[in-house]
């Protein structure tokens, strides 16, 4: 059994470091480290990450303070792993632990309860300071009913703009919460379920148009047909996806700090069915797409567009 735990850790969480396996304790190098916050591809070679999985529990000797990394292994998985790994693992937790892992196929019971649109104006200041952001940031009210755009006045999103996702069906399968006060540490809030497992607005995808692959919910909402990976990478699902549904062009737009991990995606992408159909922009340093939209608006936005390229083998 253990054998088995250990191989699906290894699976999202690299090679293990020490395992003392009379204590069933083994350690890995931490991804919330080595990731987000060294923003390594790699892990940091520390291995400060502990699982013991005779309890069933981890926790990062370095980050669990300040990053939360510590809890049940059933966390682990839906924070790092994708839903086969937390099949899997389920698969093989001693039938006494089971309550460990409650719902394999928890979704979203849709958006946050205090969710208010923004596209009805309001008298009150979260409105006018979630409006004020916003147009910071050249969203207006077009873009705002476009994509559903809300807020909440109390609650656990409290002070956050709400970002919804729907799914093919229409349904809510994800949302995030972005703080619009820049004292707030924690930028982004989002539900409990795995980023891993789904695709941001997939109901929204076109897919037999070109579509452009980038980072964030800004960029996103900057630019039509677009998909954020939420981070810098592509979930399984969403690969998966693209290889079986994309009929146009695949164009990575990824921030400009981030050029190893778009040639890193061309590469995957262009060894699939999607060969000769992916495309990379090459973001102006210190940019992101969102950045230009808000910056040069719609024809910044174009003109970077037509600078997709294709790059030769050799360079990869
Ligand atoms: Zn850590």
């Amino acid at each position: 059994m253990s054998e088995l735990i250990v191989e699906i850790l290894e699976d999202f969480l690299g090679d293990s470091k020490k395992h003392y396996k009379e204590k069933c304790q083994i350690s890995f190098d931490c991804p919330v480290c080595s990731y987000d916050i060294k923003g390594l591809e790699k892990g940091d070679g520390k291995g400060n990450l502990e699982v013991n999985y005779n309890y069933h529990v981890y926790k990062c000797w370095a980050c669990s303070e300040t990053y939360g990394t510590h809890g049940t292994i059933n966390k682990l998985i839906r924070k790092h792993g994708n839903r086969l790994h937390l099949k899997q693992y389920k698969l093989v937790i001693p039938e006494n632990r089971k309550r460990l892992v409650p719902d394999i196929e928890h979704t979203i019971d849709g958006l946050p309860q205090e969710f208010t649109p923004l596209d009805i104006e309001r008298e009150n200041f979260d409105y006018k300071k979630a409006i004020t952001y916003l147009s910071k940031r050249n969203i207006g009210i077009d873009l705002i009913k476009k994509y559903n755009i809300g807020y909440a006045v109390n609650g656990d999103y409290k002070g956050r703009i709400i970002f919804p996702s729907y799914d093919d069906a229409g349904e809510i399968n994800y949302y995030l919460g972005r703080s619009y006060d820049k004292y707030i540490k924690l930028k982004y809030k989002n539900p409990e379920v795995s980023k891993m497992d789904i695709i941001f607005n997939e109901g929204r995808i076109n897919w037999d148009s070109n579509i452009y692959l980038v980072e964030g919910v800004f960029d996103h909402i900057a630019l039509p047909n677009s998909i954020p990976m939420l981070g810098k990478i592509l979930n399984d699902v969403l690969f998966k996806k693209l290889v079986s549904q994309a009929e146009a062009k695949v164009i990575i737009l990824l921030d400009s700090d981030a050029k190893k991990d778009a040639l890193k995606l061309y590469k995957r992408l262009n060894s699939t069915s999607l060969r000769g159909k992916i495309l990379i922009v090459e973001m102006p340093e210190g940019f992101d797409i969102a950045d230009v939209h808000q910056k040069l608006g719609k024809k910044g936005v174009i003109k970077l567009l037509t600078t997709a390229r294709k790059i030769k083998e050799s360079l990869l």
